[in-house]
């Protein structure tokens, strides 16, 4: 765990530090603290997700409710007086989910509740019967022979931890996306998952399921946990456990989405880009409130209060609704595909997409000579109560195609230790959302946009890192 840097420590670095330049201004810590206490008495961003939520609902990629997604984002960029508002095209996989049905045949007959893992492929039409073979988790099952896994159903029974930065999700979720990449060379028939998630509620947890293109394709799928729990049970007690999968989940071809993008025009330096991101799209089993209708609203609603506030940042403040974020990483691996002239006009990428939860700590990857602003940016966060990370950040799937080629980056941490009961699952919906921890997320992003678009100095280049292949059609990434 990180411990917090106190504000006086962090005053005393931004004081002492040799280069004037290296600090921020105080007139603009002053308009960043009237922009905090703006937000904080109250936004429009809970009526934005309630918006996405009730007029859009359900967003998978390719879906109906993703092309009127985009329609909606476009209208709500232009209503809240962005500049600059369009679309950029993005091919994107479509997947459906079909029907399912998984029963212990075996030895104590049960229906267990459960979904598909997304890009998964279905069953044959009379499903698949076959013994379950239980491991702990994909390390397990890889130590396997082939003989303990030949013509079973391998049921990974990972249990997810709780925790606040949502670290305990990126431990689990291996199991769920190359599961059946580790399953399959050994003859399994099917891989069943525990839900990567925290909460005990009856209903399965989707997520994309990875398939490598070398690798035979068999359908995967997420037990709820007071499911997986049944099982569990069964296996133990020694007896050989059976297990009926039928599934109706198939691919379709590819069809066109798109990034919806609008911006503040900055005033002295408005070639040089802050973007602001989240991703439009949602698993069609909940509404995505959080998963990240939250994200929309945040970062749409931090650009509409500097607007409201007439501050004219000297960068420009541009808002990136991602397409297919979820389902390949589709909308961001086409953004991020720009000539080193566009690239270098990248100052800094944010990314909002853990929830609705407060934010409690920034992170970041900037060059180290950056980090006093990124200290003093903190410092105008502290009276809400969010504390100085680390400057190792790997998060923020939509924007780490920028990151990897050099965009330095914040990472504003929600709180995330209830995120998991909910994410992908029918129980996305605007309830989980609360009014004064978004008006909280709302203060950080404004302010960490703000101050960031108007610092003395950029924010160095990282070294840049391998490109992750962009995901096919038929594999998407792992994701968050
Ligand atoms: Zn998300």
């Amino acid at each position: 765990m990180l411990r917090a840097v106190p504000l006086a420590l962090t005053l005393l670095v931004c004081l002492a530090a040799p280069l004037e330049s290296a600090t921020l201004a105080p007139a603009d810590l002053k308009t960043a603290a009237a922009l905090r206490e703006r937000a904080l008495k109250g936004t429009e961003a809970w009526e934005t997700v309630a918006s996405l939520s009730t007029e859009v609902g359900p967003r998978l990629a390719g879906s109906e409710g993703d092309r009127a997604a985009v329609a909606w984002a476009l209208d709500r960029m232009k209503a809240a007086g962005l500049a600059n508002v369009r679309t950029q095209d993005v091919m994107v996989p479509q997947w459906v989910r079909g029907s399912i049905a998984v029963s212990i045949l075996e030895p104590w007959p049960q229906h267990l509740v459960a979904t598909a893992l997304g890009g998964s492929v279905g069953t044959p039409e009379e499903g698949i019967e076959a013994d379950v073979v239980q491991v702990p988790d994909i390390e397990a099952l890889r130590a396997l022979t082939r003989s303990e896994v030949e013509g079973k159903i391998v049921f990974i029974n990972r249990r997810m931890e709780r925790t606040r930065d949502g670290t305990g999700y990126g431990q689990a979720v291996v199991g769920r996306t190359q599961g059946a990449n580790a399953a399959a060379p050994l003859g399994a028939l099917a891989v069943v998952i525990r839900s990567i998630a925290t909460g005990s509620e009856r209903f399965a947890h989707t997520g994309t399921v990875t398939y490598r293109i070398d690798i035979p394709r068999i359908p995967a799928v997420a037990l709820a946990a007071a499911d997986a729990d049944v099982l569990e049970r069964q296996v133990a007690t020694g007896k050989p456990v059976r297990l009926s999968l039928k599934l109706g989940s198939r691919d379709l071809p590819q069809v066109r989405s798109a990034n919806v993008i609008g911006e503040i025009p900055g005033s002295d330096a408005a070639g040089e880009i802050v973007l602001l991101g989240a991703h439009l799209d949602s698993w069609d089993l909940g509404t995505g409130a959080l998963d990240d209708g939250a994200g929309v609203a945040i970062v749409m609603e931090a650009a509409r209060l500097v607007l409201e506030m007439k501050l004219n940042p000297r960068r420009t403040l541009r808002v990136v609704l991602y397409a297919n974020e979820e389902f390949g990483l589709s909308g961001a691996n086409v953004y991020a595909n720009l000539g080193p002239e566009d690239l270098a006009r990248h100052v800094l990428a944010m990314e909002a997409d853990l929830g609705a939860g407060p934010v409690w700590r920034l992170d970041s990857r900037v060059a180290d000579d950056a980090l006093p602003m990124v200290h003093a940016i903190a410092g105008a966060l502290e009276p809400i109560g969010v504390e100085v990370g680390k400057n190792t950040m790997e998060g923020g799937s939509d924007i780490g195609p920028l990151r990897r080629q050099g965009v330095p980056v914040l990472s504003l941490q929600h709180d995330a230790a209830r995120y998991f009961d909910y994410h992908h699952t029918l129980n996305d919906t605007l309830d989980k959302v609360d009014r004064k921890a978004l008006d909280q997320s709302v203060a950080a992003y404004a302010v960490a946009a703000y101050l960031a678009a108007n610092a003395p100095a950029d924010f160095g280049r990282l070294p840049p890192q391998p490109q992750q292949a962009p995901a096919p059609a038929t594999a998407p990434a792992a994701r968050r």
